[in-house]
């Protein structure tokens, strides 16, 4: 996996933007010294980093994809779509967004009042202060309650406050999944599903893929070698794309996994061909 030939990418890389650690520099940088041949920053709910990324991307050699991932329900199942090749500065898109990103502020506001009301001494400004420029999220809340030796890492802090369900949890405002897939291919782009094996129903995949759905990442650290393959075939029946990523969140989540788990250069090729193949078919 560690050799370098410039024939992998990663399509699926968090930043500062979202609730990963290094920014879309940062995520270049380690990219190229991998040897990287394409990215994409794939921020929840945000195309910050994605638009600083493909500033930055015309002085890098490396090739940067627009994304995102946005997170949406379904059947009370965590679904997440990334989408690619859009345009991050479609208004409706920007719009959504805008009411997500306000949405996240309040219910971080809420979760810090009630951490509050439990003794818990921190403060929202901390807690902006941890998420930089990012959209805030409770990773971040999860990082400073860590950071201040309340917890003693980022898991504990989730396992005692903030998990789903836990005292200080409020749940926040997500887009249906039709909504992301409507907005994602009005911006010019595609959607995939992202990591259908960390769903918790491997056959919820095949019934989304009855949804205007045009890809499966199937390549996803997290999947078993029989997931990976299941949906290989899944994505072929379906006659949809295969992506895959490393879903780094830099040091967030212990050693970045960037450029340590990548994908082959030609799923992308594919993936631009689909694209191609379904914006034949939008336009019609
Ligand atoms: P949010 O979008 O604010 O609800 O935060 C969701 C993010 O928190 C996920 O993308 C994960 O990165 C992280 N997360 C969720 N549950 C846990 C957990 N039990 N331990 C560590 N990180 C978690
Ligand atoms: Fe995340
Ligand atoms: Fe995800
Ligand atoms: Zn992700």
């Amino acid at each position: 996996m560690k050799s370098s030939s410039g024939n992998y990418v990663d399509l699926h890389v968090h930043s500062s933007y979202s609730d990963g650690s290094f920014t879309p520099g940062e995520v270049l940088d380690r990219a190229r010294a991998w040897n990287l041949k394409a990215i994409s920053i794939t921020d929840h709910d945000t195309v910050e980093g994605t638009l600083e990324a493909l500033q930055l991307a015309s002085s890098n050699t490396i090739e940067v994809i627009p994304g995102i991932e946005f997170s949406t329900t379904y059947n009370n199942y965590k679904v997440h779509i990334l989408a690619y090749f859009f345009d991050p500065l479609y208004p409706p898109l920007q719009d959504a967004l805008e009411t997500l990103r306000k949405d996240r502020y309040q219910r971080a506001n809420r979760i810090v009042n009630t951490l509050n009301d439990m003794h818990i001494d921190i403060s929202f400004e901390e807690v902006e202060e941890c998420s930089g420029k990012g959209c805030i999220g409770r990773p971040h809340i999860a990082a400073l309650l860590t950071d201040k030796g309340i917890t003693r890492n980022v898991t504990e802090a989730f396992e005692m406050y903030i998990g789903d369900g836990k005292a200080a949890f409020y749940p926040k405002k997500t887009l249906s999944i039709e909504k992301v897939l409507n907005l994602t291919h009005e911006a010019g782009g595609i959607a995939v599903l992202a990591h259908p094996g960390k769903i918790g129903d491997d056959d919820l995949a095949s019934r989304l893929c009855e949804m205007d759905l045009n890809g499966l990442e199937a390549f996803y650290p997290g999947h078993t070698r029989a997931q990976t393959e299941k949906f290989i075939q899944l994505a072929a029946d379906k006659n949809i794309a295969v992506t895959g990523g490393s879903d780094c969140h830099g040091m967030m989540k212990g050693e970045p996994i960037l450029g340590l788990f990548k994908v082959d250069a030609i799923y992308l090729d594919l993936l631009k061909k689909k694209h191609r193949e379904i914006k034949r078919n939008y336009l019609k």
